[in-house]
């Protein structure tokens, strides 16, 4: 594969919500070129012919510009929703009283679908109901076997299809739901494996995905979206079976008292980058940018903040699936990422998660392939290093010297486009398939970075490297090298 000689602008990487305001040739074509990394198509919309079209498109694209760009299919889980409205916005008003609706046709304008049979026996008379983002609140008034009469506290207009939250209630429904299970067997048939799973609670439910996709035949790289108080309870487990997760604030910010999502944002990336797994930090990122051509300051210092803390990667949803400006919404993403990844060693030296790992050094067993990343990080202070090169059989190595997010790139040479894929999502890292070479043949790397004039002559080079070619695992040296 060619790296059309230029490394991209920016380490964070950008996820894109594709969507109605996305979903043509010509914008997909520009979100690319500005540095969309990955494309999520959220599965709680949209037809299933729809989602094929999208990953027709964004496929054929992104191989003719010549660029990686994997699709993350988003599992909607046990989200509640509301079904299609009356009228398309509803304007809820203060005081104002409607019927949420299990079953039955939708007659009446202030009648409102709901998803999900079991409403009626998980609230009582007094409780209260969240809708959009936790936007319109309702109170219950009365219970009713098919509905639940409720009073307009918080009003404001409503789109159809937007979630519902009831965040007292333990488990909602089952963790993973059927409809769930066939977008899994839809994404594996289209040949994706990216997945993201909502409203996991603990780490059975990816658990029950990774088994539904291997009894397929399939291995997945597989999500967690922490968005109910229980996943935040639960993220150390769950950090053991997912490859990632996702900090999905839209829900988590009605799920948990709102002032509470800043520092479980901050602890989520944090535990997150020691186990070494990518972070997506997710929702109303710049969502003043879905109706305005700039964002707010609030927002571009949100963005910033969630890079500087660790985030590998950051989402929009809105902003490019229904916005207006989605196209100009990743190239403001772009201005932000580049400018704090510039400044980030002058406002926190070392990362977090490298000191702390630093400090199990001697106290704890250390892995052979954590030692190599606190190894590269120290080389860093005193070299001068224009690239690291990582040939690795899983990801993992690349991942580990990642989360530290080093000021230079880190080159990952990938033996399938599965491993090549995930690491899109990891910080600085550049994933590469070398093409009829082995990358774990230090010539074939070397000659590869004069061919794609990735460095020059005199610029150093550290390489991690196998103790023994074909070996998966076992990592153990690092070269020092200066171009020659
Ligand atoms: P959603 O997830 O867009 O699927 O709801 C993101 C979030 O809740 O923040
Ligand atoms: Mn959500």
């Amino acid at each position: 594969m060619s790296v059309s000689n230029k490394l991209p602008d920016h380490k964070t990487k950008i996820v894109c919500t594709i969507g109605p305001a996305s979903r043509s040739p010509s914008v997909i074509k520009e979100l690319i070129r500005q540095g969309m990394n990955v494309a999520r198509l959220n599965f709680a919309h949209g037809t299933l012919e729809k989602h094929r079209e999208d990953i027709r498109l964004i496929r054929s694209l992104s191989k003719k510009m010549n660029k990686v760009c994997p699709i993350l299919v988003d599992l909607p889980g046990p989200k509640i929703r509301i079904g299609k409205l009356f009228t398309d916005p509803m304007i809820l008003k203060k005081g104002e009283r409607i019927t949420l609706v299990t079953t039955g046709p939708i007659n009446e304008p202030s009648r409102i679908p709901v998803d999900y049979k079991k409403l009626p026996e998980n609230v009582s008379k007094g409780g209260t109901i969240y809708l959009n983002d936790g936007f319109i609140q309702l109170r219950v008034v009365e219970v009713t076997d098919q509905e639940v009469v409720c009073k307009v506290v918080m009003g404001g207009p409503l789109l159809s299809h937007k979630g519902l939250n009831l965040p007292k209630a333990k488990t909602l429904a089952d963790p993973v739901t059927e409809e769930d299970l066939d977008f899994v067997d839809f994404g594996l048939k289209e040949g994706l494996d990216l997945f993201s799973l909502s409203f996991v609670e603990r780490a059975d439910d990816l658990i029950k995905v990774r088994e539904f996709a291997a009894k397929r035949g399939k291995g997945i790289h597989l999500i967690a979206k922490i968005e109910r108080g229980e996943a935040v309870k639960n993220i150390e487990s769950i950090l053991k079976v997912a490859d990632g997760i996702m900090i999905a604030r839209g829900d988590l910010g009605v799920e948990i008292p709102i002032e509470n999502v800043p520092a479980v944002q901050k602890r989520l990336i944090y535990q997150s980058n020691l186990q070494g797994r990518p972070v997506i930090t997710a929702t109303q990122m710049l969502e003043s940018m879905t109706e305005n051509i700039r964002p707010t300051r609030a927002e571009v210092t949100d963005v910033a903040n969630a890079i500087l803390d660790g985030s590998d990667a950051v989402m929009l949803s809105e902003e490019t699936a229904i916005g207006r400006f989605p196209v100009e919404t990743v190239r403001m993403m772009v201005r932000i990422a580049k400018s704090i990844e510039q400044q980030r060693h002058t406002l926190n030296s070392v990362s977090q998660a490298y000191e702390h790992l630093k400090t199990e050094i001697g106290r704890k067993k250390i892995s052979v392939s954590n030692a190599i990343s606190l190894n590269v990080m120290e080389a860093l202070r005193v070299l001068k290093t224009k690239l690291i090169l990582t040939p690795t059989h899983t990801g993992t190595t690349p991942r580990r010297i990642s989360r530290f997010k080093p000021d230079c790139w880190v080159l990952a040479f990938c033996p399938d486009q599965p491993t090549r894929d995930f690491l899109s999502l990891s910080y600085g890292v550049f994933p590469i398939i070398l093409e009829g070479r082995d990358p774990f043949q230090y010539d074939h790397l070397l000659a590869f970075i004069k061919e794609q004039r990735l460095a020059k002559k005199g610029d150093r080079l550290i390489l991690t490297e196998m103790a023994a070619p074909g070996q998966v695992g076992g990592i153990n040296s690092l070269n020092f090298i200066t171009l020659t």
